[in-house]
């Protein structure tokens, strides 16, 4: 800008006005405000002469500077440039320009080319890009493990793999005043990226896949970190918002029509249930339930039930009847071992990235299955400290959180159908509620 300034003294004009487009690429193909702006003024006549610092910051795609080119001719606007003497009223300064407009481009596609390749063979060398924020466990250099970390992360994955939710271990690292990588809280988000990042068992990534060993040491291995990574893309694990407020969700039916009820908080907050109706929605809208009451009846009738001999027979049943947890375990433990090497194989260039994703397809459909099974039997090993003991689990109830309490109640009851609410009745009618207990 105090270039173009000195260079429109030298020539005597008068500054009409500046354009500057900030930080917007004229290559990325998005509008310049700015530049569109200086046309205007142009076609409306307020301005008679373009100073710019180089052609390539004026025009920098050859289409532009012929369209620029041809307004110029037709206003006879003057165009100066301070680091090149062209003038496009005539036919050798036209052919400068083109000539210089091209060039630029040239080098502009040259440079991202040279800059993509360069960062595949950084990746495919297993160094660290260059930028970013520092890693979690890692000095600013990337490469450095920073012991104190290291710890947190080995505790985190430890508690993780142990069936810790992350929210629970982000809460317990807020509590503890253990700081993230920027000095701030946790979140379930920050921690699940930070545990699920292969950087953390010494895997560089490059486009969201696994492609080399790091150069950098490890904290964990990759083995932990495969099945982390398995862990936590397993749907079952997911809980959402309302599920985590809401002890029922997923177990209450809608005696109308079949539908599950969904929490559906009433304009001002207090907690519900509904039969959703609407976009998104398959439910009939006629049922509703006040959530504390239909959670405080269903928690009673489930320490009820924990208590009678009935339940701890069927128990024993089923856990004969049961899959054997061991066997699925050890299945589940094969796969994401296979999972590992595979993914140390494609690391160190053994097959191309299809062949890796058709070599992980059934190892990974294994996987799925053998943690289905797993989560049979789980959900029933919830409830093995409790089984004849319902004033001990009584007594626990409220010191567990809601996913405890979800597991508890979902091991014991498949479902509660809610009836219609009876007309003019405005107390809680525990007769609407039949729940239905698993066999
Ligand atoms: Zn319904």
């Amino acid at each position: 800008m105090e270039d173009c300034r000195r260079l429109a003294e030298r020539c005597g004009y008068v500054v009409a006005d500046c354009y500057v487009d900030d930080d917007v690429s004229a290559w990325s193909g998005t509008t310049r405000p700015e530049f569109e702006r200086m046309l205007d003024d142009l076609q409306a006549r307020r301005i008679g002469a373009v100073l710019a610092w180089h052609l390539d910051r004026l025009t920098r795609h050859p289409r532009e500077l012929e369209a620029f080119i041809d307004l110029c001719d037709r206003l006879r606007v003057k165009l100066g440039c301070v680091t090149s003497d062209v003038d496009i009223g005539t036919h050798i300064g036209r052919l400068t320009a083109r000539m210089l407009g091209g060039l630029a481009r040239y080098e502009s596609d040259h440079k991202s080319e040279r800059i993509r390749r360069k960062h595949e063979e950084i990746a495919a060398k297993g160094r660290a890009s260059g930028g970013g924020s520092r890693p979690y466990g890692y000095e600013a250099d990337k490469l450095t493990v920073r012991p104190a970390e290291a710890a947190i992360v080995n505790e985190c994955a430890r508690r993780l793999l142990a069936g810790e939710p992350v929210r629970s271990i982000a809460a317990d690292l807020n509590k503890r005043a253990v700081p993230s990588a920027t000095g701030g809280r946790w979140s379930p988000q920050s921690l699940r990226r930070m545990l699920a990042s292969p950087r953390i068992s010494g895997q560089r990534v490059h486009h969201g896949e696994i492609v080399a060993k790091a150069v950098w040491p490890a904290i964990i291995s990759s083995k932990e970190g495969a099945t982390i990574r398995a862990l936590l893309a397993n749907p079952e694990r997911r809980t959402n918002r309302a599920a985590r407020r809401y002890l029922l969700t997923g177990l209450l039916v809608c005696g109308h029509c079949g539908e599950r009820l969904v929490a559906r908080p009433r304009t001002g907050g207090k907690r519900r249930y509904a039969c959703a109706k609407g976009p998104g929605f398959s439910g009939c809208g006629k049922i509703y339930i006040n959530a504390d009451d239909v959670e405080r009846f269903v928690t009673a009738a489930v320490l009820i039930r924990l208590d009678s001999s009935a339940l701890q027979r069927a128990l024993e049943q089923r856990q004969r009847r049961a899959p054997d947890a061991q066997r699925w375990l050890q299945e589940a433990e094969q796969a994401q071992a296979q999972l590992a090497e595979l993914a140390e194989a494609y690391g160190q260039r053994e097959f191309s990235i299809v062949e890796w994703k058709a070599a992980r397809k059934p190892i990974e459909q294994r996987l799925t299955h053998a943690r289905r099974q797993l989560a049979k039997v789980s959900r029933t090993s919830v409830l093995d400290r409790y089984i004849g003991n319902g004033a001990g689990l009584r007594a626990d109830w409220d010191s567990l959180d809601l996913s405890q309490q979800h597991a508890i109640v979902a091991a014991v009851v498949d479902s509660v159908v809610v009836g219609p609410a009876r007309r003019g009745y405005n107390r809680f009618d525990e007769s609407r509620l039949t729940p239905v207990w698993r066999p």
